[in-house]
């Protein structure tokens, strides 16, 4: 039998982590599974009940409902392929609220660790090395300067054909950083075993490659 081996990415929003672990999970032959997509699927989810962040019963019916799950590479919403949905600016800032909420963790962290403990993967969040998986065999920390990720989220958006400026994209990112950081469950923070690797000025390529050599 082949070892499990699993792989945590943590760290701020546009720093780079999906793009890289999903380069990393090819290169390995191992699932990717994008934890930052499935708080977008809840936000989404809530956005479009019109379900309010303060509102617990109509939250947890509403969870009870939804299923979560990824296959070949798509996310999948109670049956639906929602990958484009979750990517406006909008859900970002949506789920940046719901994931500060005890039975959206709950309900994700759970769903995730079932992933990560039956096969070999490669997950990418903000709190799988410090939660998810802490026993995972590999952790890192991917950071940038706030303004290049602000650039890289901008010039997505952009391509994607949304009107935005840079500014508002700065601003949400500082936004949502300050959320990730400060909120009480599972927050955005460095396991102490993570190797820190700050990608400023650094290409997609030569971050994959940093990280496959060091599983190597
Ligand atoms: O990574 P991405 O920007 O797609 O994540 C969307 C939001 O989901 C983040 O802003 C963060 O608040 C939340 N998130 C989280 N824990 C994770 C992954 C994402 O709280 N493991």
């Amino acid at each position: 039998m082949k070892a499990m081996l699993r792989i945590a990415i943590d760290g701020p929003s546009g720093a780079g982590k999906s793009t890289i672990a999903k380069e990393v999970a090819k290169k390995l032959g191992i699932d990717y599974i994008d934890t930052g997509a499935m708080y977008r699927a809840v936000g989404y989810k809530m956005k479009r009940e019109g379900i309010a962040a303060d509102d617990e019963a109509a939250l947890g019916a509403m969870l009870e409902n939804t299923d979560i799950d990824f296959a070949e590479g798509d996310i999948i919403l109670d049956g639906a392929i929602v990958n484009d949905v979750i990517r406006t600016s909008e859900i970002s800032k949506m789920a940046s609220v719901c994931s500060a909420l005890l039975p959206v963790r709950e309900k994700l962290v759970e769903i995730q660790r079932s992933m990560g403990n039956r096969k070999s993967v490669i997950m990418d969040g903000r709190d799988i090395a410090t939660n998810v998986l802490p026993n995972a065999e590999y952790k890192f920390f991917l950071t940038a300067s706030a303004k290049e990720r602000a650039q890289r989220r901008h010039k997505e958006l952009l391509q994607k054909g949304e009107e935005i400026t840079f500014e508002a994209v700065l601003s949400d990112i500082e936004k949502r950083d300050h959320n990730d950081m400060t909120r009480k469950l599972n927050p955005l923070r460095k396991a102490a075993d993570a190797l820190e690797v700050d990608t400023t000025g650094l290409s997609i390529e030569e971050v994959a490659a940093f990280i496959l050599k060091e599983i190597k």
